[in-house]
């Protein structure tokens, strides 16, 4: 299938890895000129060597506010504007609640939900004076089903799927679309930090009998991001072998 993205701008953050790094490349391969962003100048310059010539690399963190909006900023400047927003960040560390000091919360709120809004704010705009955009948000399978060891997560991604619902709903009407995908267990960096190299444990846990593979993540989000996807906009979408277990 055609999706229609020939041409277009996208801004993908925190991509030098994991399912940042395979959206660029399916949106790559979809013939979209894709920046990315990363903390770590050496990972960034080879993860940008990977994905090609259409990668642009820029070095920023998301994890505060500012890094993220310059980040769009500069993906802006570079690429002649962006027309395809990925918001994504690192995970916030495992804990729950009797652990997990105060000020863990700021931060972890700032990663996963300021960044988001930041990014939005810095991209959206541009998108409804052209008419046509597309926003992905990476939130997680806990937006759904909390883990009980990532009360972080659970609940800086609340806040962020808030946001993302009504935003979705504002610009609508000028050919925006908001949208996330809510990765439940994929083969990663973050899965091998949060429960160690077993995956096969990990798999028998998933209706699927399998852990992702990021190369699906990043071609579902192609897809969301296509012409043929442009009615889908305000879902929070799982993408997790069934790892979700509720009925609606
Ligand atoms: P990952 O940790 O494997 O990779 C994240 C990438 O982002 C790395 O390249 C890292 O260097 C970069 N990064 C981290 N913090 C950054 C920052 N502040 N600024 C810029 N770059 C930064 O994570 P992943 O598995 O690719 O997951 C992406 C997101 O999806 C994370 O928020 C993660 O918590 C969430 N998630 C992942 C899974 C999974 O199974 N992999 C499941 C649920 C949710």
């Amino acid at each position: 299938m055609n999706l229609g993205l020939a041409g277009r701008r996208a801004a993908v953050a925190a991509a030098s890895s994991g399912l940042g790094f395979a959206t660029a490349q399916a949106l790559i391969a979809e013939g979209v000129k894709v920046a990315i962003c990363g903390r770590d100048r050496d990972r960034l310059s080879l993860a940008a060597k990977r994905l090609g010539s259409e990668a642009t690399p820029i070095l920023a963190d998301v994890g505060t506010p500012e890094g993220a909006t310059a980040f769009v900023r500069e993906a802006q400047d570079a690429l002649g504007g962006v027309d395809i927003l990925v918001t994504n960040a690192g995970g916030p560390p495992p804990g729950g609640f009797a652990g997990t000091p105060l000020d863990a919360y700021q931060s972890a709120i700032d990663l996963n939900l300021m960044s988001t809004v930041a990014m939005c704010k810095a991209a959206v705009p541009a998108m409804q004076e052209r008419g046509w955009g597309r926003v992905v948000a990476i939130t997680s399978i806990t937006v759904r089903q909390p883990i009980p060891t990532l009360i972080l997560s659970n609940t800086a991604r609340a806040g962020a799927t808030g946001f993302l619902k009504t935003l979705a709903m504002e610009v609508a009407g000028d050919g925006v679309t908001v949208n996330s995908l809510l990765p439940g267990f994929h083969a990663t960096e973050r899965l091998r930090t949060l429960r160690g190299g077993d995956w096969d444990k990990v798999a028998n846990e998933i209706p699927a009998g399998k852990v992702g593979d990021p190369g699906d993540f990043g071609a579902f989000v192609a897809f969301l991001c296509s012409e043929q996807a442009g009615y889908v906009t305000g879902s929070a979408i799982p993408v997790d072998g069934g790892e979700y277990r509720g009925m609606l």
